[in-house]
């Protein structure tokens, strides 16, 4: 059986790196905002090309805290992609503000920007643009529009930890941009994980303290803030999965210019890279009719994959307000969407058999 994603085989390989940056933590004796974040926190800045990054306790927390430093709250609007992963929309609904799901363009899978300006109103304050599954949103025309209205741009990263629009890194192209470290994530930790990556140092300070219960000194509260921060242990382990992340990153583009190459089967959509756009392969998503007959097939073939999402946040209970949302293109995409194994440990004879597999799949009802 081909697995989807092998954690354990992935983060084994730094077995001895781990090792060490453990017991580095477990004898300094300080866990919490000490050395370790410091330092990741500089290198991711650094990576990202940003000036300031704030390690947090996970991906909603980035998004939500950053909501909450822009100063939105409860009356204000925010965009987003009605096909995203259901925390971008919480990051929005836990300030109290109001989530307005905007259609995504149906080849690229990000947000459709000729469909933002219908969902503007005078209540509306910024677009969240998701760099879904690793292919950077069209920020050039995001940010246009935004400046034409004067709202905010949020990146939401998760997927895109080393994507690249037009040679500038994602989570460097809007106001701020939030990442989850989830250990499934292109750059993710033994746990949970978050950070927020930011030009605005003022923005920046209040994040620091909102993470903190909004303090900037100790046992002064500046703002009525929340704990929410990454912890020593997993800075440490970020510390180093980030210095293997562009490695890892090749080998994804690898095995994504072998499926684009290989997989030939008229049932079988691949995905699209425009011009200028650095994809960080997070996934790689096909799309297919009828996507449950291909799935089984793969499954009973010895290849596992998954389905990125399955249901989209207006049709889940949680997010009742939205049900009546009209969204024709997100629902299509969410039963014709399917993810195939990528990943730093996938072989090339791996990646081959599934190719072959697909192409010999007879797709139809
Ligand atoms: C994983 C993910 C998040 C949430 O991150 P957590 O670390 O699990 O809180 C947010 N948005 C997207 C698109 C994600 O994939």
């Amino acid at each position: 059986m081909i697995d989807f994603l092998d954690l354990r085989a992935v983060n084994a390989r730094y077995q001895d790196e781990i090792d060490a940056a453990a017991q580095r933590v477990l004898h300094s004796g300080r866990y919490i905002l000490g050395e370790e974040l410091a330092s990741f926190e500089r290198e991711f800045a650094a990576y990202i090309g940003v000036d300031h990054a704030v390690g947090v306790a996970n991906g909603t927390d980035a998004l939500a805290l950053t909501v909450n430093a822009l100063g939105f709250a409860a009356g204000d609007e925010i965009i987003v992609p009605g096909n995203t992963y259901i925390a971008s929309v919480f990051a929005v609904t836990l300030n109290g503000c109001t989530p307005v799901l905007a259609e995504p363009d149906a080849r690229t899978y990000n947000i459709d920007p000729r469909r933002i300006e219908e969902k503007i109103t005078a209540k509306t304050k910024a677009i969240m643009a998701v760099h879904l599954y690793g292919l950077p949103a069209p920020m050039d025309e995001v940010c246009r529009i935004a400046e034409t209205h004067g709202l905010k741009v949020i990146e939401d990263a998760s997927h895109a930890h080393g994507a690249a629009f037009h040679g500038r890194m994602a989570g460097g192209l809007s106001d701020a941009a939030g990442f989850s470290l989830y250990p499934t994530k292109n750059l993710g930790a033994l746990g949970d994980g978050g950070i927020i990556t930011t030009d605005d140092g003022q923005l920046a300070g209040k994040l620091r303290a909102l993470r903190n219960y909004g303090s900037e000194k100790r046992f002064e509260y500046t703002y009525p803030g929340r704990n929410t921060r990454l912890d020593e242990l997993q800075a440490a382990m970020l510390r180093v999965k980030l210095a293997h992340l562009e490695e890892e990153n090749q080998r994804r583009r690898e095995i994504a210019q072998f499926y684009l190459y290989a997989i030939k089967n008229p049932s079988v959509v691949l995905p699209v890279v425009p011009e200028g756009s650095t994809h960080s392969w997070h996934q790689f998503v096909v799309r297919c009719e009828n996507r449950n007959g291909l799935r089984e097939y793969l499954e009973k073939n010895g290849v596992r994959t998954d389905v990125h999402y399955p249901v989209p946040p207006h049709r889940q209970p949680a997010l009742e307000s939205l049900k009546t949302a009209s969204l024709p293109v997100t629902e299509k995409i969410a039963d014709e969407v399917l993810s195939l194994p990528i990943n730093p440990v996938l072989t090339d004879g791996q990646a081959r058999e599934i190719a072959d597999r697909i192409n010999e799949w007879k797709g139809s009802f």
